[in-house]
């Protein structure tokens, strides 16, 4: 029986990979659910391909318009977030792929992960915010979490069939985004310059996140989360060639990486067809094509947001979350022009000194104090 596939963040980068990689497995992967905040045109075509069962959109507007063109199918249209949450409970899919974007998946992964969904984890801001909350859940109701970003899925693959104990870090690569070597003046840096990243083609947010390597530290808080590793056992190091996607390193001296081409269809393919490997229908990384792989120390003076996430990982509980919606609001004034590449760090400094030492017993209150931290970073701007 073909597994069924709910896409959370459908007409998103991720998304649209994902419907690659369900392309290539007609007979595997079925499409019961999409869901997309605006993008209402590219979502009807989805629809009209896959014929899911349900799709989702943001506003009542955009349903009404699906609702009259989906008219005589068997896919029903939900609004808003409520229809979300609703829809998700309802499909039983077996595995969702998280690629909301932010903080805003956070609740729609939680009602997957209730229903007992598997998560094809890529919204990374959802583990960062509610980690603790997000492993109890999917540990109570039997699903797994796979993550989809690359880097996670790598120590996935490496982690196979070893003892927790016996492996002694985990080592994220990081291509050190444009301005690794930038010679020019970091508070000069504009959103076009940020935007142009290296080896990865990726959405705003994340690109940004990136060139300030948030990106980076926020994968430590995540790494943290699905692994169970402490903080002091998370390193990152720099390869530029973006080919080694994260290495273990085991107590006896071995390394263990997991090497493919930089196209998010690899690990979405992992993530639907886990725990069986299916040959991949698209073209491979060639090892023969003089393949060369450079490694290097990060520099945390010159990319502080790193130093951010490992000291809200030694603060702890609702500190992470704190971090992120700072993070969320300084990458969207920077993008709006706003404020300058270098008030980023700053701006998510002050938040989590100010905001990270409050408590949090449920998703709840940590979606509350994701508010409180959004509304002071703004008197920050
Ligand atoms: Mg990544």
């Amino acid at each position: 029986m073909a597994k069924r596939v709910s896409i959370l963040g459908s007409t998103g980068s991720v998304g649209r990979s994902t419907c690659k990689v369900i392309d290539a497995f007609p007979d595997d992967l079925q499409v019961v659910l999409l869901a997309a905040r605006s993008s209402r045109d590219d979502l009807l075509v989805q629809a009209r391909r896959y014929r899911p069962e349900v799709v989702a959109i943001g506003s009542m507007e955009d349903a009404n318009r699906l609702r009259a063109e989906l008219a005589g199918t068997n896919t029903r249209v939900v609004v808003g977030e409520a229809g979300l949450l609703e829809a998700t409970a309802d499909v039983a899919a077996d595995i969702t792929i998280s690629a909301i974007v932010g903080a805003a998946g956070l609740k729609p992964t939680m009602a997957a992960i209730e229903a007992g969904s598997d998560i094809g984890l890529a919204n990374k801001e959802a583990m960062v915010v509610a980690g603790t909350f997000m492993k109890h859940a999917a540990e109570r109701m039997g699903a797994a979490i796979l993550p989809v970003d690359s880097e996670h899925n790598a120590l996935h693959q490496c982690l196979r069939g070893e003892k927790q104990e016996e492996v002694k870090r985990l080592i994220l690569t990081a291509s050190g985004g444009p301005f690794r070597t930038y010679a020019g003046a970091f508070a000069d840096i504009t959103p076009k310059q940020a935007l142009n990243h290296p080896t990865w083609d990726m959405g705003p947010k994340i690109t940004i996140d990136s060139a300030t390597m948030m990106n980076k530290g926020l994968e430590v808080i995540e790494a943290h989360h699905l692994f169970g590793f402490a903080p002091e056992a998370i390193d990152i190091v720099v390869h530029p060639q973006s080919i080694v996607h994260s290495l273990i390193e085991t107590r006896d001296g071995s390394y263990k990486a997991q090497l493919s081409k930089t196209d998010m269809c690899d690990p979405i393919q992992y993530a639907l067809t886990w725990p069986e490997r299916y040959p991949s229908p698209f073209e491979g990384l060639d090892i023969t094509k003089g393949l060369c792989l450079e490694f290097f120390p990060v520099d945390r003076l010159r990319f502080p947001c790193i130093q951010l996430a490992y000291d809200a990982l030694q603060v702890g509980g609702s500190a992470p979350a704190v971090l992120n919606a700072a993070n969320e609001v300084s990458v969207e004034a920077f993008l709006a022009g706003s404020i300058l590449f270098t008030d980023i760090p700053i701006i998510n400094r002050r938040c989590l000194d100010h905001l990270g030492h409050r408590g949090a017993d449920s998703v709840e209150d940590l979606l509350a104090l994701d508010l409180e931290t959004r509304a002071f970073a703004h008197t920050l701007l």
